[in-house]
């Protein structure tokens, strides 16, 4: 297996540097931007597998990157993670609504990183063999990586793909969000349990923009989690 390529987009040296070094002792590729232009280059042209994208970066933050990033088809299901200074809940909530899959607060542990863009690449990236999973007329096609509603494609991140993946081959049972986490994300990365409850809203409307019935498939059970449930689907 080629080694993975990892842009790192982040205009202080010496985090830069900490970062090459950490990911080339974990045999990843890495290359580099200052600000989200250059940035925006490297994607373009060296088709990167994941992005490490800092937030306050001079001549255009990190959160206008991934606007754009999500805006153009094929570049939205580019797996980022956020490197944020900021600790503040607000920040990295809109980071992840804007479509970050993870996120990072400095000063922050290099291997904590690479399990991260470990477990990442490895809910993004697996899941190569098999068919299509289909309830009613929502398709999920594991060869492409697409999700199509009455034909039409579904846009959504890697990890509502991955949560999508798994609700469909887990239906009808209640999970909860450190289930969800455990079985989606991996059992050894931290991450908060809201961020679940950010990756399921994204899922519903996903489902909600396409056909507003879908939205029940995925089902809220209070106190407990959520459960997909293709039986209570009306149009299937
Ligand atoms: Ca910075």
């Amino acid at each position: 297996m080629s080694a993975k390529k990892v842009l790192v987009v982040e205009d202080e040296f010496s985090i830069r540097e900490m970062l090459r070094l950490a990911l080339e002792m974990s045999d990843f590729e890495c290359v580099e931007a200052q600000d989200i232009h250059e940035a925006y280059r490297f994607i373009t042209d060296d088709a990167p597998d994941i992005v490490l994208l800092d937030w306050m970066l001079p001549g255009g933050s990190g959160i206008e990157l991934l606007r754009r990033l999500k805006k153009e088809e094929a570049l939205q299901s580019l797996p980022v993670i956020m490197l944020t200074a900021k600790t503040q809940e607000d920040n990295i909530i809109q980071g992840l609504e804007v479509g970050a899959d993870d996120y990072m607060t400095k000063p922050f542990v290099p291997r904590e990183l690479i399990a991260r863009i470990k477990a990442l690449l490895r809910r993004t990236s697996s899941d190569q063999e098999g068919d299509a999973l289909k309830v009613g007329d929502l398709v999920l096609d594991i060869v492409s990586h697409r999700v199509l509603l009455e034909n039409k494609p579904l846009e959504m991140g890697p990890t509502e793909f991955r949560l999508l993946h798994f609700f469909m081959t887990n239906p009808e049972r209640v999970y909860s969000r450190a289930q969800l986490l455990d079985r989606v994300w991996g059992a050894n990365v931290y991450v908060e349990e809201r961020t679940v409850d950010v990756h399921i809203r994204r899922l519903r409307k996903a489902l909600h923009a396409a056909n507003a019935a879908y939205v029940d498939l995925i089902q809220t059970v209070r106190g407990t989690g959520y459960r997909f449930s293709p039986r209570d689907l009306s149009v299937s």
